[in-house]
């Protein structure tokens, strides 16, 4: 009877209500969104929710098709889910199960009194634990009055013998709905392995419910998993659009072109898909990290961006007709580049480099258009032995490749006995000097204090300063930089000077233009293009090549 009960409730109504109306429309209603927010080493003793907008919360789970399925609720406004193992609270520690619980704290969990009634329905269960001084539970789909809160069963024994009733606990699955900032239970859940306790933000129905977490706020509702019965794995369940719609505008200024972000939302779906599944261990589709995708609630999202998602429900970058790896950065400076270049992948047709075209008309807008960093060769050498390469002190900098689109393939150091030290890819050429971008070039100058000397028989050069060297065809050509000579057993370069070891070294200015990996879409690109009058379809297809929307 009770299960007949259950199953007329859950339905998909109350998410659906919150969908964007478009959405509705056009028919795209999907299973809604788990996103990880804690999980892993970093679960929870205890996970506070404080309203927002809207008030209280219903208390219920999930069936298999993520409906929600309302078996309680609490008008207060501020509520913490604990595990019911031994959990005090205190004002010093909080919620803990750590053993290190002050004498001032207070027992939570997890024994308590269970009395001898049947309450058929919440409201029952609640006014009979309002009369008792308890709270209502609902205990593997019976619900149940309960009171106290004990460390050990024989604590609750003996004050269930003095109140008529039983020393009752929980699984290792069950959590305790608590008012923040007290020891004082709401709420008990216990739904076994398979159901954990969701909670639904807001009662009325008629405010969309806006919930703090974290110091973020958040969309949807909270589901806390107790993954083999350990601490809380939290998640956020809501509709994909929202997701998308809250993605979109971390991603991309909401007062950027309409196109631009109707293209960072179809990434953000694509994206979406691509890591699906990666979490199934944890009961969860996608994590909030940039593991899978960066998310961090309803950040800054308004009328534009749920636009943005509204108006591309359910498109998303195919190649071949499968999801593409839709990768994206802020900025390419002029041209975007190959998978291969970047990372050594094997390549990756929809990811190769393209020539842009179109940033330089908003460079003025781009804070790093245009960006130059100053090293001398000590700090060079400092920084490829701080990660572990065995160089002698670093004498050049030099770009020894470059792609067709124009960015640095590969680059080397050349050391003072005449080592070079290449490197290649985006972990050479871009990150190991922390540049913002591989698109660069490099000059060198020498510093004015100080210069090279070399010893030649019949006398000592002091300094390069106006030495000139004469070329084959007999021309002459200043001698800059770190110059080399060579002799029977190989190249060389002259020695470094002694003495202070500032005195004569080089110093290289990278002059650079762009920011971020060059991998996908440029969305700098994607706002130019959309300034221009181009759609999100074909900002898309011009930097994911060979792709089609749908
Ligand atoms: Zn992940």
């Amino acid at each position: 009877m009770r299960q007949k009960w259950l199953t007329v409730l859950c339905t998909a109504a109350l998410l659906s209500a919150f969908l964007p109306p478009a959405a509705r429309a056009a028919g795209t209603e999907t299973v809604p969104v788990l996103v990880g927010l804690v999980y892993g080493s970093d679960a929870l003793d205890g996970a506070n929710l404080k309203n927002d907008a809207g008030s209280g919360y219903r208390f219920g789970y999930l069936d298999t098709d993520r409906n929600f399925c309302p078996v309680g609720e609490t008008r207060e406004t501020g509520v913490s889910v604990v595990k019911t193992q031994t959990v005090w609270y205190g004002t010093y520690n909080g919620y803990t199960s750590y053993s290190d619980a002050v004498t001032s704290d207070v027992c939570v969990g997890c024994w308590h009194v269970q009395l001898p009634l049947a309450p058929a329905t919440f409201e029952e269960a609640r006014a009979a634990a309002d009369a008792a001084g308890g709270f209502p539970a609902w205990i593997d789909g019976a619900y149940q009055v309960r009171t106290g809160a004990y460390a050990t069963r024989e604590e609750a024994q003996a004050a269930a013998d003095a109140a008529g009733g039983t020393a009752a606990g929980t699984s290792s699955y069950g959590v305790s709905v608590v008012k923040t900032g007290t020891a004082k239970i709401l709420f008990q859940f216990d739904g076994g392995a398979e159901r954990s306790l969701t909670v639904q933000p807001g009662t009325d129905g008629t405010t969309r419910p806006v919930t703090w977490f974290k110091g973020n706020r958040y969309y949807g509702a909270f589901q806390y998993r107790r993954v083999g019965g350990g601490d809380l794995t939290v998640s956020n369940l809501l509709p994909l659009e929202d997701y998308i719609n809250c993605v979109v505008s971390r991603e991309m200024s909401r007062s950027w072109p309409l196109e631009a972000l109707k293209a960072q939302a179809v990434c953000a779906r694509t994206y979406y898909e691509i890591n699906l599944g990666r979490h199934n261990a944890s009961g969860f589709d996608i994590c909030s990290t940039t593991h899978c995708q960066a998310y961090y609630g309803m950040g800054e999202t308004d009328s534009r961006t749920a636009q943005a998602a509204a108006e591309t429900a359910g498109l998303r970058v195919l190649y071949n007709g499968t999801p593409a790896q839709t990768y994206y950065f802020s900025s390419s400076g002029g041209g975007t580049e190959d998978v291969r270049n970047v990372w050594g992948s094997q390549p990756i047709p929809y990811l190769s480099g393209v020539a842009d075209p179109y940033e330089a008309a908003v460079s003025d807008k781009i804070s790093y258009w245009s960006w130059s960093e100053t090293f001398t060769a000590a700090q060079l050498t400092e920084k490829l032995q701080a990660k572990g390469y065995n160089c002698a002190s670093i004498v050049d900098f030099q770009i020894t490749a470059t792609t067709p689109t124009g960015n640095v393939k590969s680059i080397a150091f050349l050391d003072a006995n005449g080592k070079s030290w290449p490197f290649t890819k985006e972990g050479g050429v871009r990150n190991l000097l922390g540049l913002k971008s591989m698109r660069y070039t490099v000059s060198a100058s020498e510093k004015t204090s100080g210069g090279v000397y070399y010893t030649d028989g019949g006398g000592t050069l002091t300094s390069m300063s106006g030495v000139y060297a004469i070329g084959g065809s007999g021309a002459a050509a200043r001698i800059t930089g770190n110059p080399y000579v060579i002799t029977g057993s190989g190249t060389q370069f002259l020695p470094a000077p002694t003495g202070s070891t500032s005195a004569g070294e080089n110093v290289f200015t990278v002059t650079g233009s762009g920011w971020g990996h060059s991998v996908g879409m440029s969305q700098w690109g994607a706002y130019a293009m959309a300034q221009q009058g181009k759609t999100f379809e074909q900002i898309l297809t011009f930097y994911y090549p060979g792709t089609e929307i749908r």
